[in-house]
């Protein structure tokens, strides 16, 4: 048995970064850039009005008085140089023509009939937006390694590109077994039931960057388990679920083994996921994760998540932490780290964090009900009040649950919002 961090070192060593491909600019959003981008030409290229106003010359200005002398939207440009004493009137944005070092916004003038007064104090230079100001031509706007958000998307195209080369997705095969299992849709006879853990997975894959390709139930049979694993290893990373434990019917260790994969570890020391396995199959990393869906779904978080965001070329590749006030006693009785399920929410300014309940294994609910996980120390007693270190795995966890609708502050958004809905409502 190996600890959590053994497993990650095991895993980390054993996965690769992916080939890069160019795509276009909006679907790099999320992805990782393999390549420095430098700008092209000065940002802005051009000095330019900050503001609707007025452009003139302050140096050789005398009184408060400007004669207008045109007109200059932006788009346009004056290449005739602007008299002293004179003005043109310019739009955000325009180039600020020749002869001209100012703009007066024209919120601080006053029409006169000659033409403007400027009604308060205005520095030479100001509201001119002087080319190369954000960024002069030829220096480095994105590093390679930076995820494209959609600031890093505008910067690109303002350095006039189309495309963008990133590291390629990967491919997630995700694979269930169990003679218990049927597809959601599919008629429940007694004694089945519904195989929930690919669609969690996927979804988890999803949200990691990944591309999931779905591939179905296989039998507890090794033939299945065989042909389904193969079939597998077209994609970057293979899953599996269930059947890795110790019963009579747990084929999917073996199964890897026969086929001459190379068992990077089996059995984490964690409550729950302790029988995940890892291993390395014609090259391609095998994640066979526990069956229940708990320990399936955390085990992904702990394991299959951060090599996932590791291929796809991120840095950052676990989840941020904060520091939460336990809203209850929390004990670990066992003999292994328990990763429990929690509910953060922010109160008068503090994290605070209460159980989602129940910890079993098999109970969704313990994850749905939650937005974070916390590391029990085998044989810790914590009181309530005391902190404990939170990995939130809801990237919209200032968000409630619509079963904890009561740490909500403020308005209550749902009703309200089903207020404004309802049918009736829109149709009366
Ligand atoms: P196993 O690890 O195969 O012994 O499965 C452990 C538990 O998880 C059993 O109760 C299974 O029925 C359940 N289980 C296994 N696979 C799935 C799945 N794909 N979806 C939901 N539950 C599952
Ligand atoms: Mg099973």
């Amino acid at each position: 048995m190996v600890s959590i961090q053994e497993a990650q070192s095991i895993i980390f060593e054993n996965t690769r970064l992916l080939p890069s491909e160019d795509i276009p600019l909006l679907k790099g959003l999320g992805r990782v850039i393999c390549e420095d981008v430098c700008a092209p030409w000065d940002f802005p290229a051009f000095d330019n009005s900050g503001m609707d106003g007025y452009a003139f010359c302050h140096s050789a200005m005398q009184g408060d008085r400007l004669e207008v002398a045109g007109f200059l939207p932006a788009g346009s440009v004056r290449n005739l140089p602007v008299e002293p004493g004179k003005a043109v009137r310019i739009m955000t944005g325009a180039p600020i023509p020749p002869g001209c070092d100012t703009v007066v916004p024209v919120e601080r003038i006053e029409e006169t009939d000659e033409g403007i007064r400027i009604t308060e104090d205005i520095k030479t230079g100001s509201h001119v937006r002087k080319r190369g100001d954000d960024v002069r031509s030829g220096a480095r706007v994105i590093a390679a390694g930076t995820v494209l958000r959609p600031q890093e998307i505008a910067m690109l195209a303002s350095c006039g590109l189309t495309t963008a080369r990133v590291f390629t997705r990967p491919k997630i095969g995700v694979l269930a077994t169990g003679d218990e299992l049927v597809e959601p849709g599919e008629r429940l006879s007694p004694g089945k039931i519904i195989n929930s853990n690919s669609s969690g997975i996927a979804a988890q894959v999803l949200e990691a960057g990944g591309e999931p390709m779905m591939l179905g139930i296989a039998h507890d049979e090794e033939n299945a388990t065989r042909t389904a694993i193969l079939a597998g290893l077209e994609a970057d990373i293979l899953i599996t679920t269930g059947g890795v434990s110790v019963g009579d019917r747990d084929r999917v260790r073996e199964t890897i083994a026969a086929l001459g994969g190379k068992i990077g570890f089996w059995k984490v020391n964690m409550k729950p996921g302790k029988p995940v396995a890892f291993a390395v199959l014609q090259g391609k990393p095998i994640f066979a994760l526990p069956g229940n869906p708990v320990a399936a779904m955390v085990s992904f978080e702990m394991f299959v998540r951060p090599a996932i965001l590791k291929m796809a070329g991120h840095t950052r590749i676990f989840r941020s932490a904060v520091r939460a006030e336990l809203m209850e006693s929390i004990k670990n009785s066992g003999d292994r780290p328990h990763l429990i399920r929690l509910f953060v929410d922010m109160r008068n300014g503090r994290y605070v964090a209460s159980t989602t309940g129940s910890q079993g294994s098999a109970r969704l609910s313990s994850l749905t009900e939650g937005n974070g996980l916390a590391t029990i120390a085998p044989g810790a007693s914590l009181s309530t009040g005391e902190k404990v270190e939170v990995f939130l795995f809801d990237r919209r966890f200032e968000m409630c649950s619509p079963g904890r609708r009561e740490h909500f502050s403020g308005h209550d958004f749902y009703s309200s919002f089903h207020e404004k809905t309802s049918p009736e409502k829109l149709t009366r």
